[in-house]
C-alpha cells in the first residue's frame, strides 16, 4: 500500500531528524508553503508534489503557558511542571511545543510577557528514547 509506506516514511524521517537535532519539513513546489511537522502532502493546498527541507530551527515565541493538570503521559512525568508555548518559526510555521530554561512559575512566565517576543532555537529533548519537539530562549 505506497501511501501507508509515504506515511510511514515522512514519520521516520521526521523522527530521526529530530534525533539529530535537526527539523525536517516538507516545502510545497506548488504553492511554495512548508508543511511541519510533515507528511505526504501540502496543508495548504493539498499538493502530492512536495521536497525535503531542513529548517532553521529558530523563532519566536509567541505565547507560553505552563502544565497545571498531571503530565499527558508518563514519559513526560520528570520534567512536569513544564512550559509549553506557541512559537512562528523564522519560515513563517506556527507550531506548538515544549519550551525549556523557562521556569513554570506565574513570575517567570510574567517576566517573559513583559520582555516582548522572546528569540528562541530548537533544543530537542530525548524521553524514553523518544525525541520530542522543544525549543529554549535563544542567548
Ligand atoms: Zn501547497
Amino acid at each position: 500500500m505506497p501511501q501507508a509506506q509515504a506515511n510511514d516514511s515522512a514519520i521516520k524521517i521526521y523522527y530521526d531528524g529530530l534525533r539529530q537535532g535537526v527539523l525536517k519539513a516538507r516545502k510545497c513546489r506548488s504553492c511554495d508553503r512548508h508543511t511541519f511537522p510533515p507528511t505526504t502532502c501540502c496543508e495548504h493546498c493539498g499538493s502530492w508534489d512536495l521536497d525535503w527541507v531542513e529548517l532553521t530551527g529558530r523563532g519566536t515565541l509567541l505565547f507560553a503557558t505552563h502544565n497545571i493538570s498531571p503530565a499527558c503521559h508518563p514519559r513526560f512525568e520528570p520534567i512536569a511542571p513544564y512550559v509549553y508555548g506557541h512559537l512562528r518559526l523564522d519560515e513563517g510555521i506556527t507550531v506548538q511545543a515544549i519550551i525549556r530554561g523557562i521556569e513554570a512559575t506565574p513570575e517567570a512566565l510574567r517576566a517573559v510577557f513583559e520582555r516582548g517576543p522572546v528569540p528562541v532555537v530548537a533544543d530537542i529533548l530525548v524521553m524514553d528514547d523518544l525525541p520530542v519537539l522543544a525549543f529554549r530562549p535563544a542567548g
